[in-house]
């Protein structure tokens, strides 16, 4: 037998161990890069911050990713003590082979018996690891999803939020990829609830969830912030592409009647925006808030831009019962001159 043919028989065990850990990282890994999915494709358990929405489930769902690491770790150890079962077997099969005079072929058969058993008790068990593996893998990938995903409107949570900002805001560092932050939040809500009940309330948030969704551009990202707020992120926007955005979403959300049980339903948001500076998700988030607060302030049902230093509000379509709109978008400052960078310092 030639000496390749005798690694071959030796090794394959540990070389495919190998191939199937670095199969399993790769493929986990893989998973937890997912782009964010929208409503359509995500599930949820994790909750709000908001005081309406105890976070139960997101306990839960540490407990579960506890749990699945420790099985992983399980599962780690016993290949590992199997690995080293089998490297005793070869180890001492190897040493009988060269205590050996060559050439009686049924004492060779004899000496490598043993490895040839333990090689196929081995990869049975490599077989079972691997599909253990890869069922872990889509437990950690579901449970990863749930964890970002806020359960009532299907959109990304919070948390799952503040992870595509930094993302956002790394590529900002990078690349100096603009993008904008907008926060909308919807009128009146608490007379909403206060009138036709909490459940009703929800069937109206997760329908401004469905509008809104629908309204945005394919590469935004939406997210349930808390309570009736939601954010949208927008990639390489500039600030005047995201007033049209807030329009168009403004505008798709009057227009919406919701379906309940109390018969079809009107609400209206408020919107704010801010688009990257210098700047943490702290600030961007607060500058984008006080314009909000601005179009609040300014009679709801509109929404208004933050340039860096102080609040405008964003001139939109004629909407009905609002006579001081012009037809026409008021000229938003590009991000150069609302706020350069050397200048720009955060409120
Ligand atoms: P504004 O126009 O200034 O935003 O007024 P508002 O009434 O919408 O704002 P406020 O902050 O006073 O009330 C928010 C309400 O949103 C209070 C709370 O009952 C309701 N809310 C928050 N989360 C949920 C939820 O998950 N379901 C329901 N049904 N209501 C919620
Ligand atoms: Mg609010
Ligand atoms: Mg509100």
């Amino acid at each position: 037998m030639s000496i390749l043919v005798w690694y071959i028989v030796l090794f394959a065990p540990q070389l495919a161990i190998g191939a199937g850990i670095g199969w399993w990282f790769a493929h986990s890994r893989a998973g937890a890069a997912t782009p964010e999915a929208q409503p359509s494709e995500t599930q949820a358990s994790e909750t709000q911050p908001s005081d309406e929405q105890p976070d139960g489930d997101s306990t839960a769902t540490a407990d579960e990713l506890r749990l699945a690491l420790n099985q992983l770790k399980s599962l780690t150890d016993a290949v590992q003590e199997d690995v080293r079962e089998h490297a005793e077997i070869v180890d001492s099969s190897n040493k009988e082979l060269a205590a050996m005079d060559s050439g009686d072929a049924s004492e060779v058969m004899n000496a490598i018996g043993p490895i040839v058993k333990a090689n196929e008790e081995l990869q049975q068990r490599l077989q079972e690891t691997e599909d253990k593996l890869a069922e872990q893998a889509e437990l950690l990938d579901q449970q990863t999803t749930e964890a970002r995903t806020d359960p009532l409107t299907g959109l990304l949570n919070r948390r799952g939020m503040e992870g595509e900002i930094s993302k956002l805001l790394d590529e900002y560092e990078q690349s100096e990829m603009s993008f904008c932050y907008t926060i909308l939040d919807i009128d009146h809500f608490k007379k909403f609830n206060d009138d036709h009940g909490h459940d009703v309330g929800d069937v109206v948030l997760s329908d401004v969830a469905r509008v809104v969704s629908g309204a945005v551009s394919r590469q935004d990202i939406v997210a349930r912030y808390g309570g009736e707020e939601f954010v949208i992120l927008s990639p390489d926007t500039e600030l005047h592409e995201a007033g049209q955005l807030l329009e168009r979403v403004r505008a798709a959300v009057e227009a919406n009647a919701v379906r309940s049980d109390a018969g079809d339903l009107k609400v209206t948001i408020s919107l704010g925006v801010a688009q990257v500076g210098a700047e943490d998700s702290a600030a961007l988030a607060k500058r984008a808030d006080t314009a909000l607060y601005a179009a609040k302030e300014a009679g709801r049902n509109r929404a208004f831009f933050h340039d860096g230093l102080h609040n405008h509000p964003i001139s939109l379509g004629a909407s009905a019962g609002n006579d001081s709109r012009s037809d026409k978008l008021t000229e938003l400052p590009s991000r150069a001159v609302a706020y350069p960078r050397s200048l720009y310092h955060p409120q």
